[in-house]
């Protein structure tokens, strides 16, 4: 997301926050996350869920889907994702999001297909139609879900089988006849063997195409194709080049989507000692921050975060800068683990939410982070920001 665009949905956010408050006010509501997501639509990309096909595992799937059944996520079609997206209608419920499996591994079936139909969510499964029932053996090392048990999750609407070609090859690498083959025969596969079936939707293999194959998978009649690069759907997303976040728990380098945040201005803080309020410098959140001078840390500023979800959560915390802030200001949380306290240098990066570290906070508790002046200049209060990185003991949910 852009900063600019972000800075305007948290103005809009906070614009009603009443400076003088000593209320706590979060601003998680459903309709602010469409709009911190400019009105874009994830798409989540699966595997296998288990530890070979999807560098998965199965126990962290159902936590997952869980947690955006609490958090009000609404589960779309690919369906009604193009059909928005091309006409605009029908209209997108809050927080929608696409899932996306890849590859018909049998977990899809065992794993994802009854927590997927105990929630009410649907997906939609993209299968290489050569390899549909196939168990390991000389052509592949996995288990594949068969045609029986597509259709059974296809009879429910739970998860739709739509096309991954016939063999998985790099669409882009491979003859002009060998591509339409692909194109069209795992079309025509799925249909031959669902019932009342119009397969209508493809996923690249490795994400590999160009406009060729673009042209190819229009002209064969599909109406959508999704890709292995990160981003939002828009309106303006092309839909035979659809951006997806792949899921993958391994791999805590890649940066995270994040599904929930929560804000607390500098309005939602308590105040001892001295404090100023100001909104000379800017960007800042909401009607402007407060201020402390150098001292000997009398004066503390007091949010009190109370976390609608066990687990990790990151804690940012953003400032305006001038020559006359401290370079040591010191910000400590409290979490599960006992207290922690973060110096930073409020002489640079402006209006930028800058990372405090992650911690664990239990759902419903009240902790309190603060910032004192016990440090070598002005500090500034302005906001905390914390995103829910992943529920406690769970090994994943870092979206990439
Ligand atoms: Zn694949």
């Amino acid at each position: 997301m852009k900063s600019v665009q972000f800075l305007a949905v948290l103005a809009s956010l906070l614009a009603s926050i009443n400076a003088g408050a000593q209320t706590i006010v979060v601003d998680d509501d459903d309709s602010a996350f469409t709009s911190q997501l400019g009105g874009g639509v994830v798409i989540l990309m699966y595997h296998g869920l288990d530890d070979d096909t999807g560098g998965f595992y199965e126990p962290s799937f159902q936590p997952q889907m869980q947690y955006l059944k609490d958090n009000n996520f609404n589960t779309i079609t690919m369906n009604h994702l193009v059909s928005w997206i091309t006409t605009g209608a029908p209209p997108l419920p809050t927080k929608p999001i696409v899932l996306t499996f890849d590859d018909d591994y049998i977990t899809v079936y065992t794993t994802a297909y009854p927590v997927l139909k105990n929630l009410g969510f649907v997906g939609t499964g993209y299968a290489h139609t050569n390899f549909v029932g196939l168990p390991p053996g000389p052509s592949t090392s996995y288990d594949h879900a068969d045609w029986t048990e597509l259709q059974e999750m296809e009879t429910d609407g739970t998860i739709v089988t739509e096309s991954h070609t016939m063999t998985h090859p790099h669409l882009s690498q491979i003859s002009d006849a060998q591509e339409t083959t692909e194109i069209t025969g795992s079309k025509a596969a799925i249909e031959a063997n669902l019932l009342n079936k119009v397969c209508r939707h493809l996923a690249y293999p490795f994400g590999d195409y160009d406009a060729d194959t673009i042209t190819k998978v229009q002209d064969a009649g599909y109406l959508s194709a999704v890709t292995t690069q990160a981003g939002l759907n828009t309106r303006s997303t092309p839909v035979y080049e659809l951006l997806r976040y792949g899921v993958n728990p391994n791999d805590s380098s890649n940066p995270v989507l994040t599904l929930s945040s929560t804000f607390l201005n500098a309005a939602n803080a308590g105040q001892s000692g001295v404090w100023n309020f100001s909104s000379a410098n800017t960007p800042f959140v909401g009607s402007g921050y407060r201020y402390a001078p150098a001292g000997t840390g009398a004066s503390v500023a007091t949010w009190t975060f109370t976390p609608t979800q066990s687990g990790s959560w990151q804690v940012s915390a953003r400032w305006t800068t001038s020559s006359n802030r401290a370079d040591n200001s010191p910000y400590t949380i409290n979490h599960n683990g006992g207290s922690t306290t973060v110096r930073v240098n409020q002489k640079i990066n402006n209006g930028v939410y800058q990372n405090l570290g992650t911690y664990q906070f239990t759902s419903g508790t009240p902790y309190a982070i603060t910032l004192n002046n016990d440090a070598n200049g002005l500090v500034i209060a302005d906001a905390l920001k914390f995103d829910f990185i992943g529920p406690s003991g769970v090994k994943g949910w870092m979206l990439y």
